[in-house]
């Protein structure tokens, strides 16, 4: 597994960004593992109005391909001085938000929302028109609902801004201090849609911090403060940094192919081998951006290794469930789901007859423990599972997990277990998620139990 990981986030595969040839090359590397392993390619139905002639296995769909062109620019200043700061440590573009030639004063306006129903303009008492708004990412405590970073440069473009930044506040919470949020910018895409979009820029919580202080540095806690307020009560925060912004850079958009790639065990049952198990991986990460290589190793080369791992130990045992496995390499999960929202378009069995899903997504650092997100099944029977393999004390067993290709799955009424290991993840989303962080016991803890949990789920339960 271990070298699968190295493989798949070496230079070859360029950071498998969704739609590129590194997406189709590492489409190919994946077949041709479950190939090895005495897997049948799944028989997917063609999509008419895709560009391409679907061979066995491949299930296909157009998408747009953005880039950030090498040295994109962030400049902030105030009358005297300027802020040093860093491409990839202090700033990094929004990886599809258009290209950047804008300068404007930078207004702080909260977490960026606004909401009539709950009380919320955060956009009060500051004129935005023609300036950068810095808005904080996530929502305040006690905002009921969901609200999309999309959401929020819908707001700042109705405002009147020309561009934003956008930031981790220094309060973290207790689910992002878990997963080791630090605080840097990571690779996200925005996905606005073209007539509702900004150039923008996600910065560090410091260099937001040092924005928000006044020019000589005397309030670095300030933004904790207005993040507390914010957090404490709706009325807006908003302030006038006496800062200005630039930002300059070129996106250029490709059209290009994403590519799932399906692999299939048939079940042996004459009652349950219409059924289906699936078990899915993420294989796409950033690709090149902004001149900087993202490798995805943890994220999610080491799922895309545990699930070739376990096909292979099914496979190469002889075993044969009693219902149907399908394994799914998806494409497109870090561009919005695509991957596994096309395979619910088309799925090659009926989605009643689908047992369960099994998602497996950064399964490579961590303390050793594995997450668990169980939806629609028993957490008794996920634990069971466990116990087949001795991983029962290694389980932190919780409800939906947010974000993974098991939503669209979920969304569909199939019950799903999320696999992830448990601990820090620090290089979420950098170009420092390398093969060297990675931990091959737990890969082999993880692959363990999707193994135990896999042969229950085909078997009798
Ligand atoms: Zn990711």
């Amino acid at each position: 597994m271990l070298t699968d990981v190295t493989t798949l986030s070496s230079p070859a595969f360029n950071g498998r960004q969704t739609g590129t040839t590194d997406d189709a090359d590492s489409a190919k590397w994946v077949t041709d593992r479950f190939l090895a392993s005495g897997l049948s390619l799944a028989t997917v139905r063609v999509d008419p109005t895709s560009p391409v002639r679907q061979g066995r296995g491949y299930m296909t769909a157009a998408v747009t391909v953005p880039k950030i062109a090498p040295n994109p620019v962030l400049h902030i200043s105030t009358a005297g001085d300027s802020l040093p700061h860093q491409l990839g440590t202090d700033y990094l573009p929004i990886l599809d938000s258009p290209s950047a030639a804008v300068r404007g004063p930078i207004v702080f306006v909260g977490y960026g929302i606004v909401d009539r129903d709950q009380g919320i303009d955060d956009y009060d008492g500051v004129d935005t028109t023609n300036a950068i708004v810095l808005f904080l990412r996530g929502k305040p405590t006690h905002y009921k609902g969901t609200i999309s970073h999309a959401d929020k440069v819908r707001f700042a473009r109705q405002r009147g801004a020309l561009g934003y930044l956008t930031a981790t506040g220094p309060v973290l919470s207790s689910y992002e201090g878990r997963r080791g949020v630090t605080g840097q910018p990571g690779a996200f895409y925005g996905l606005s849609l073209p007539s509702e979009t900004l150039p923008g820029a996600w910065i560090s919580t410091t260099l937001a911090e040092q924005i928000l202080a006044a020019p000589d540095h005397a309030q670095l806690h300030r933004l904790h403060g207005l993040q507390e307020n914010l957090n404490r009560s709706p009325a807006a925060q908003s302030v006038n940094t006496g800062r200005y912004g630039s930002l300059a850079w070129q996106t250029r958009t490709e059209e290009g192919i994403l590519m799932n790639v399906l692999a299939f065990l048939p079940g042996s049952d004459s009652q349950k081998a219409h059924e289906v198990l699936v078990i899915g991986a993420h294989r796409d990460h950033f690709g090149q951006q902004a001149g900087l290589l993202f490798p995805g190793a943890d994220d999610n080369a080491s799922g895309t290794a545990v699930m070739l791992e376990v096909a292979r130990a099914i496979s190469k045992a002889g075993a044969q469930g009693k219902r149907a496995i399908l394994f799914i390499s998806f494409s497109g999960e870090e561009q919005g789901l695509i991957g596994s929202r096309l395979y619910l378009e088309r799925p090659i069995a009926p989605i009643g007859s689908t047992k369960a899903m099994i998602n497996i997504d950064h399964a490579g650092i961590g303390n050793g423990r594995l997450t668990i997100g169980v939806t629609g099944l028993e957490k008794e029977l996920v634990l069971e599972a466990g116990q087949a393999v001795g991983l029962t004390e290694k389980l932190d067993v919780f409800g939906f997990f947010p974000g993974g290709d098991h939503v669209p799955f979920k969304e569909a009424g199939v019950p799903t277990v999320t696999v992830v290991s448990s601990g820090a993840h620090p290089h979420f989303h950098q170009p420092t998620d390398n093969p060297d962080t990675i931990n091959k016991d737990i890969l082999l803890v993880a692959a363990r139990y999707v193994l135990a949990l896999a042969w229950a789920l085909a078997g009798d339960r």
